[in-house]
């Protein structure tokens, strides 16, 4: 008898889940547990059988009857929804995904990144430092005291009288300077602060400071650097020159030009007819910073120099506007 429940047990479940319609499982409802059913039979038999076999076969035959009416429940239910069918139904497995719309770097970092490779190959450790500064790091070690003339060439947002937001990253020269010995190459990239907005200034934007220290760094080393840093970034042929400038932590002082990417020196509104952009700050290292960071100036020299990141990206990818770079609009964006 035992052996008669459990094939009506594994039949009957096997049947239910093949069933492919509403009516199949009523029928499959109805040979077992229908009024002439197998299962029904057995229950009804159940006096017949010698007392002591009684309970045992009464408690199993009910337990596949509960079991049996819960998988006819679920299976209607899975009938009725549609089943795996009705989920497939419209559904057509050989067209290909729909991709999802995959961001990229913001041509900033992009930016940010190429002028950091190209120095990175030239033997340049990347340095960073703090962008809420100092009064000291940002201006005084850089040899601008507090009546110093150059301080009103940068609108500077302080925090209180002795700190501030840095107004560029030169500072990361003097931070690493003090912790360590020449002979020393790094470049600092980062965010610098300035009170002003316009077509081409934004109150945020970014530098990336340069500086190389040993014993005999000549002016000649700084050109050769700078001109094959311009080289990498745009074209090889791209004319540079150097005129003379002042900063307070540089001496001699230039500013680097390079011939116009837009009109290939012949002159337009990017470079105000000129022929030339402006891309970068430079100079030998002010003896009187070396002195501030307890480098020996008769002994050691060096070279740093600052561009704009913003500026760089401009003339690379043709943009006349910098605030587009922080407009966050994405038809702008998708473009690089
Ligand atoms: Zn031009």
């Amino acid at each position: 008898m035992k052996d008669r429940l459990a094939e009506i047990e594994s039949e009957a479940l096997a049947a239910i889940d093949k069933a492919p319609d509403i009516d199949a499982l009523e029928r499959i409802r109805v040979r077992i547990l229908g009024r002439k059913g197998s299962l029904t039979q057995i229950l009804k038999g159940l006096g017949k059988l010698p007392p002591d076999q009684r309970p045992e076969v009464g408690r199993t035959a009910n337990q596949i009857k509960k079991a049996v009416e819960k998988r006819l429940k679920a299976r209607k239910k899975e009938l009725k929804s549609g089943g795996y069918a009705g989920l497939l139904k419209g559904f057509d497995p050989t067209l290909p995904g729909r991709s999802r719309p995959l961001g990229h770097l913001h041509p900033i970092t992009q930016a940010m990144g190429l002028i950091c490779a190209v120095f990175e190959r030239m033997g340049f450790d990347i340095a960073r430092g703090p962008e809420i500064e100092l009064d000291f790091y940002n201006f005084e070690a850089l040899n601008i005291p507090p009546d110093h003339p150059a301080r009103d060439m940068q609108d500077t947002f302080y925090v209180d009288e002795k700190v501030l937001l840095r107004t560029h990253t030169s500072p990361i020269q003097i931070r690493t300077m003090e912790k360590t010995s020449p002979p020393l190459r790094i470049i600092a990239p980062g965010k610098v602060y300035r009170c002003d907005s316009d077509i081409t200034h934004t109150p945020m934007f970014h530098q990336v400071e340069g500086l190389m220290v040993d014993h005999d760094v000549s002016f000649a080393h700084l050109k050769g650097i700078l001109t094959a840093f311009v080289h990498q970034v745009f074209d090889p042929q791209t004319a540079v020159r150097f005129r003379p400038s002042f900063f307070p932590f540089t001496e001699p002082s230039a500013e680097v030009d390079i011939q116009c990417v837009i009109c290939r020196g012949k002159g337009c509104r990017v470079c105000s007819h000129t022929g030339w952009i402006e891309v970068l700050g430079a100079g030998l290292v002010h003896p009187e910073v070396f002195r501030h960071v307890g480098y020996d100036p008769e002994e050691f020299s060096g070279f740093a120099f600052g561009l704009g990141v913003e500026r760089i990206a401009m003339l690379k990818y043709g943009i006349d506007d910098i605030r587009l770079f922080y407009d966050n609009d994405i038809g702008f964006l998708h473009q690089f």
